[in-house]
């Protein structure tokens, strides 16, 4: 699950990390609000205006933007909210802003330079460690510095049972280029994300910038945040931050119904029931001509109304010129899932893309005859290859 930067911040602070402050707000009035109460709290009298959405780059497309009045935070806030931003990382079309991140600037004049660095916390899961991506080029894309100066990216592995030693977060201080009171908080900045890291369950933690301030303090002034799906129920307070606003819309509709879905780029929409058969479907549809529109695992307990929200789900997708279900019954009753092949059609309407249904299985026979003696545009069979060969059919007919 991936979070927003004024949600990750959130956590981050309340685990020690220091974090540069803002106040998240949907409307231009409360952004005035908050810049006042930044400015109280803090003395600030410039503010970064952030647009919260899920992916980087917003600095480039116009999405931050630094305030050095109130008058200022009215009209960025203005602007920003409500636009379609359009980054480096998003489509041609751009993603809607509903919020920004009023926060106070960090970049302010002092005894020495603002610097920025990038630093990440991720699991290798080939080397079963944890992982420290560092740049002293932090701040832009880092993608275009492993593209230009790759040299100018560091690693270090952490083994997850001793944790991080002491040396290693020294190590980084030095290969950033700090010394003295910088290095010193630097080494207690690392430790204390790493913790972080480890206590979210995260499987990724990106800090890009990593400020280093005038006065020598380290701070998060940009943060992505993913939460590994698996670990959400120990998390109630971060799975309630999740903004589906930012999900692709099938996909959240998917997961009200307990579906496993995930939106492919092909002609053929599928949906099975176990994730290796689904897979293997999907095989099959690319050895028979054709590409799948999705992933879709209806999971083990297929029923009627399963089915009916996986079609639903599926003829979203303009591309879909068949769909073909393919449902081994084990413990489901294929002559169950069959009668709710024919409930879901009846009570969706018209659907004019044909259907290939193969089911396997107990009461596979039976199944076969409820689809066959329906009527419907439905195609039956009861073995795979039969079945890849009618999805050929059909679309080379259609
Ligand atoms: P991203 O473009 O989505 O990664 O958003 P960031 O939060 O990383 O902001 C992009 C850039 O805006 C940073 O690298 C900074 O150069 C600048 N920026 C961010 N926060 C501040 C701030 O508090 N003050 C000033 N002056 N600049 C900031
Ligand atoms: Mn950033």
């Amino acid at each position: 699950m991936n979070l927003h930067e004024y949600q990750a911040k959130e956590l981050l602070a309340g685990l020690g990390v220091p974090t540069q402050r803002g106040i998240a707000v949907e409307s231009v009035e409360d952004a005035v609000a908050a810049a006042k109460k930044l400015n109280e709290d803090t003395g600030t009298e410039w503010w970064v205006i952030k647009a919260q959405v899920h992916a980087g780059g917003r600095g480039k497309g116009g999405g931050v933007k630094l305030a050095k009045s109130l008058d200022d935070v009215k009209s960025i806030s203005d602007q920003i909210l409500g636009m379609q931003l359009v980054t480096p990382q998003t489509s041609a079309e751009g993603k809607k802003v509903h919020c920004v991140l009023v926060a106070e600037d960090m970049f302010y004049p002092g005894e020495s330079e603002p610097q920025e660095f990038y630093l990440s916390f991720l699991l290798d899961r080939a080397n079963h460690q944890h992982m420290v991506m560092y740049s002293p080029k932090g701040g832009m894309n880092i993608e275009e510095v492993a593209e230009e100066s790759p040299e100018d990216i560091y690693t270090e592995s952490i083994n997850p049972a001793t944790g991080m030693l002491p040396f290693q977060a020294r190590k980084i201080a030095y290969n950033l280029g700090l010394s003295g009171a910088a290095f010193k908080d630097m080494t207690k900045f690392i430790g204390k994300l790493y913790n972080a890291y480890l206590k979210l369950d995260a499987s990724m933690l990106e800090i890009n910038p990593l400020l280093k301030t005038s006065d020598n303090k380290m701070v998060v002034v940009d943060s992505k945040l993913t939460v590994d799906n698996n670990a959400l129920f120990r998390h109630k307070d971060i799975a309630e931050m999740r903004d589906t606003r930012e999900e692709d819309p099938t996909e959240v509709e998917a997961s009200k119904h307990n579906l496993n879905f995930i939106k492919l780029d092909g002609n053929v929409g599928c949906m099975v029931n176990g994730a290796g058969l689904a897979m293997a479907t999907m095989d099959i549809i690319k050895l028979a001509g054709g590409s799948p529109a999705n992933f879709l695992d209806v999971g083990g307990t297929a029923n009627a109304k399963t089915v009916e929200a996986g079609f639903r789900i599926i003829l979203q997708d303009p591309q879909v010129k068949a769909i073909m279900v393919n449902i081994f019954g084990g413990i489901v009753r294929c002559d169950r899932v069959a009668q709710g092949v024919v409930d879901a059609y009846q009570n969706i309407g018209e659907i004019k893309v044909p259907i290939i249904v193969r089911l396997q299985g107990t009461n596979a026979e039976e199944a076969k005859e409820i689809i066959d003696k329906s009527g419907l545009k439905v195609h039956s069979a009861i073995l795979l290859k039969e079945a890849a060969e009618k999805v050929q059919s059909v679309l080379e007919q259609g």
